[in-house]
């Protein structure tokens, strides 16, 4: 078992990723999930590299997670004449509903929706946010702009509408199928893009009907400001700054990272970082200075995992990213301040066992020189409990389910063993002594924490901690 960083790599599967070789690298380098990207590629693409990782999993014999993530409701204008205008600043530009491929003067704007909800004075940001239009007046099919940043507009580009909610479900009907598909195959999580409120969850809830957790992108300033409650209704978060850094001003997403990160701590939801973590590694074999301090500051600020996204699933250099990934995250983990700094802004218990228990064994962790915190589980719901505290010593996670296992990938600290459910409390230490030896986390003579929730199958039932010593 490869425990030897606290903080996981989640990385993108793409073109770039070509067989069973290429991803059990990636995990011997590292990586502890992997992302299907929805918003490319076709379902048979998916299929065998879902196919790929399975594989690598049972002869790796090691959990490892897979991520379906949903395009969500990415808008778009319609084509052009001419394949392509060039908007002036200062020019008026008419956004509509008709169809006819575009010019200078007027674009199809395929979202009725989004006539609906914009106001005059309102922005709409195109292409990345390097276009940028104003709202001067609405009519019942379309609205009128002043072009406030111009520059070339093509076909398809993307719209991004920062100040309005906009009245569309979460999933479009693309997302919807994409989701029946990906549920077929036994993805373990599902991303949702371009979260707008905490109903969104609830309604994608009711369609996954408990066949995989739920991660929530966000990525609308709207889901900023209700970050607690969508976090409080999914069972993780990613930080999605390519969208969220176009969508409110670029300087701002440090803080919201940071924000975030905390919030979901406190939560006790694992929390992703995602986008140009690495970016330059896309066409170079090492990353610029301010990508290392990016990496290195997410991982400060107690982030469970950090995401690669083209550098794995589409770059020249797929392989070197994760190294260099993980090199980083081993660094600042062994820093000298790295758990202080974990433990200063750790929050506050709940009055539970659990909590009372995740609490104990961190402390426990920074007095003995402990080899493994063993915490036997069935939901994962206590292992997120204890790696919540940010222990020194690394969370081994025994479960009796497999769809346990693959859940923890993502979180902080843990690693899981899957192994068959036990029916005696007296099992449970000496199952955990031999895992832990089995796997190499402890020799004979190591200290090892044992945590468990009598009667077992009970999630939140965690009650019991014993501290033993490996024979
Ligand atoms: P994407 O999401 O790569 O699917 O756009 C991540 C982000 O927007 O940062
Ligand atoms: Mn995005």
């Amino acid at each position: 078992m490869n425990a030897d960083k606290k903080v996981k790599i989640l990385a993108t599967l793409g073109p770039a990723i070509n067989g069973i070789d290429d991803i059990r690298q990636l995990v011997e380098s590292g990586v502890n999930l992997f992302r299907l990207n929805f918003s490319h590629g076709e379902h048979a693409d998916h299929a065998q590299r879902y196919q790929w990782v399975r594989e690598v999993e049972q002869r790796l014999n090691t959990p490892i997670g897979i991520l379906m993530d949903l395009q969500g409701p990415k808008l778009r204008v319609g084509p052009f004449a001419d394949g392509k205008v060039n908007l002036e600043r200062g020019q008026a530009f008419r956004l509509d509903l008709d169809s006819t491929p575009g010019n200078a003067q007027r674009v199809s704007l395929p979202h009725p929706e989004i006539i609906e909800a914009l106001q005059p004075g309102m922005n709409l940001l195109l292409d990345d946010g390097r276009l940028r239009l104003q709202v001067t007046a609405k009519h019942s099919d379309a609205i009128d702009t002043q072009v406030i940043a111009g520059g070339e507009l093509s076909d398809r580009k993307g719209v991004n509408v920062p100040e309005a909610v906009l009245q569309l479900s979460p999933l479009t009907e693309k997302d919807r199928r994409d989701l029946t598909f990906g549920l077929e195959l036994g993805v373990d999580w599902v991303a949702l893009s371009f979260v707008q409120r905490p109903e969104d969850i609830l309604e994608a809830r009711e369609l996954i009907q408990g066949k995989a957790f739920i991660m929530a992108k966000i990525e609308k300033p709207s889901a900023v400001q209700q970050i607690e409650a969508i976090a409080q209704l999914c069972d993780a978060i990613m930080v999605a700054r390519g969208d969220l850094g176009v969508e409110v001003p670029a300087e701002n997403v440090p803080r919201i990272q940071k924000d975030i990160i905390r919030t979901c701590r406190q939560l006790g939801k694992p929390v992703v970082v995602a986008t140009q973590m690495l970016e330059s590694m896309r066409f170079s074999p090492a990353p610029t200075r301010a990508e290392v301090t990016d990496v290195a500051n997410a991982v400060a600020e107690g982030s469970d995992a950090l995401m690669l996204s083209a550098e794995t699933a589409s770059g020249d250099y797929p392989l070197e990213a994760v190294q260099m990934m993980s090199k980083i995250i081993r660094q600042v983990e062994s820093g000298p301040d790295f758990q202080a700094q974990l433990d200063v802004s750790r929050p506050q218990a709940e009055a539970t066992a659990s909590d009372a228990i995740s609490c104990a064994i961190r402390r426990i962790s920074s007095i003995l020189p402990v080899a493994a915190l063993v915490n036997y589980t069935e939901s994962g719901a206590s292992s997120l409990r204890a790696s919540r505290e940010r222990p020194k010593t690394p969370i081994l996670s025994l479960t009796p389910n497999l769809h346990t296992a693959r859940r923890l990938t993502v979180a902080w600290g843990i690693y899981s063993v899957v192994n068959p459910r036990l029916h005696e409390v007296e099992e449970v230490t000496s199952t955990a002594l031999d895992i832990a030896q089995a796997q190499g986390m402890a020799q004979p003579g190591d200290t090892v924490v044992i945590t468990a929730g009598v009667p077992f199958g009970q999630p939140g039932s965690t009650n019991s901690l014993r501290i033993e010593t490996l024979q």
